[in-house]
């Protein structure tokens, strides 16, 4: 009998995702089998001019750029990351060879994380890459918003409570940030119905309790943040 292939276990969740562009498929293809082991989401690109487009189109968790690229360099797509205003906190990483040293001064001169000399090792290379993502998401995060120990991402679409990555659904990542952006201000469920648009064509005013019964349950120690308004809804309270 054929053995069943079974998928490798996922150290990351999914949503963590890498950015890779690199024109040297052997190493690209290398690069993007280790980190998705690894558990990481990757898209991996070539061109320099794709990567510029890519990196620009959507909020990755890291971008990771080899200098010299056909197209575009690793160093003008750094450049343009970092004249985004939405996009200017993204990790960068640059993958580079022997001898371009002065290129990377370059490089972290335009706010590169770190870089990693070929050949490095992948393990290295995850590490580093791990750091970078981690410091991204520390509480200094310009656009984040914080309780106790709830740090909310926006940018990342990613909660952690205590360090530890919630996994919410939309409407309770979309309820969470609401409450806390609005912290103190009570709000009744018809205010926060727009919070869980996209499940169906009616919200119900249950439908509501039910949305902040789980995200309480997966607050753990931090749900009390969350009270319940008699008569009129719900409010989280800040630090
Ligand atoms: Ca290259």
């Amino acid at each position: 009998m054929t053995p069943v292939t079974r998928p490798v276990a996922k150290t990351d969740s999914p949503h963590v995702k890498v950015l890779l562009v690199e024109d040297e498929a052997d190493l690209r293809d290398l690069v993007r089998f280790h980190l998705e082991r690894e558990g990481f989401s990757v898209e991996a690109v070539g061109d320099g001019e794709r990567g510029l487009e890519l990196a620009l189109s959507r909020s990755w968790s890291a971008v990771l750029l080899d200098v010299m690229l056909p197209g575009c360099d690793g160093l003008e797509i750094c450049r343009r990351l970092r004249l985004d205003t939405r996009l200017k906190q993204v990790p960068v990483l640059f993958l580079t060879s022997r001898g371009q040293e002065k290129d990377i001064v370059g490089g972290l001169n335009l706010g590169a994380d770190d870089y990693l000399v070929k050949p490095f090792s992948l393990k290295e290379l995850t590490a580093r890459l791990r750091a970078a993502i981690r410091r991204a998401g520390a509480p200094t995060h310009a656009s984040g918003l914080n309780a106790g120990t709830i740090q909310l991402d926006p940018l990342r679409h990613e909660v952690l409570v205590a360090g530890e990555a919630l996994s919410l659904t939309a409407t309770e990542f979309r309820l969470l940030h609401h409450l806390m952006r609005h912290a103190g201000r009570a709000f009744t469920r018809d205010e926060l119905k727009p919070c869980a648009i996209g499940e169906g064509v009616v919200v119900l005013d249950r439908n509501i309790d039910v949305h902040i019964g789980n995200l309480r349950k997966k607050l753990g120690d931090e749900a009390p943040r969350i009270s319940t308004v008699r008569g009129v809804g719900y409010r989280f309270e800040g630090d």
